[in-house]
């Protein structure tokens, strides 16, 4: 069983795969507790559901990709049977997970979207930067930025790891922290080749709204 605390149609609003409709399942539980975290109700809301149980809800929808988040949706052992049984569907399965718990037995069809967690997050401790290693050209690093330290950082990363010779990696900003004007002119300022992103639901709907 995996604790489920809800599943919904919308449309992807990060990462590469922004803009296009998306199944979103979202897990319960999170070892984390970002300064920023705006999906607080995930910590311990949701209904326990069976594998056979997800698919047929995810089936009700007429879309073949599938998100699956959280919380950290790596915390339940469960999901990664659950992701195989969905690539073996032939869905397009992607994963966002803080970057703090293995991804290493993650399906390898899987596209794995890992934070790696800034300073301002003050959860800089957690990151597990052995991951790094199992990151596949089909993933995509996100580091959510608030502060020009956090940016400065991200840099340092970048080259420490050559994070952008591994795969995508995205730049977006913490959501009412940091202007995006602000990002945007730094990484234009050092030509940095990172993928700028907004939080698009953010934008489309109320900031607060869930289900989204
Ligand atoms: S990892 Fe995500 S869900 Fe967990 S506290 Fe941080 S922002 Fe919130």
């Amino acid at each position: 069983m995996l604790k489920i605390n809800e599943i919904y149609f919308s449309i992807q609003g990060e990462s590469t795969h922004a803009g296009l409709p998306c199944i979103f399942v979202r897990l319960t539980y999170c070892n984390l507790r970002c300064t920023y975290c705006d999906t607080e109700y995930a910590f311990y809301e949701g209904k326990d559901m069976s594998i056979q149980e997800i698919l047929t809800e995810i089936g009700k929808y007429n879309c073949d990709t599938v998100e699956i988040t959280g919380g950290e949706p790596l915390m339940q052992k469960e999901v990664l049977p659950l992701m195989t049984q969905l690539c073996d569907k032939g869905y397009k399965v992607l994963i966002e997970t803080g970057g703090s718990l293995p991804i290493q037995n993650i399906d390898p069809r899987v596209h794995v979207i890992m934070d790696l967690k800034c300073p301002s997050s003050r959860m800089l401790k957690k990151n597990k930067y052995e991951n790094i290693e199992f990151i596949k050209p089909i993933d995509e690093i996100k580091f959510v930025i608030g502060s020009r330290e956090d940016y400065d950082w991200s840099k340092e990363m970048i080259q420490k790891y050559d994070l952008l010779n591994k795969c995508e990696v995205l730049f977006s900003v913490v959501f009412g922290s940091l202007k995006p004007v602000e990002l945007v002119n730094w990484i234009i300022e050092d030509a940095l080749k990172v993928r700028f992103q907004l939080q698009m639901h953010k934008f489309i709907w109320d900031p607060k709204e869930k289900g989204v």
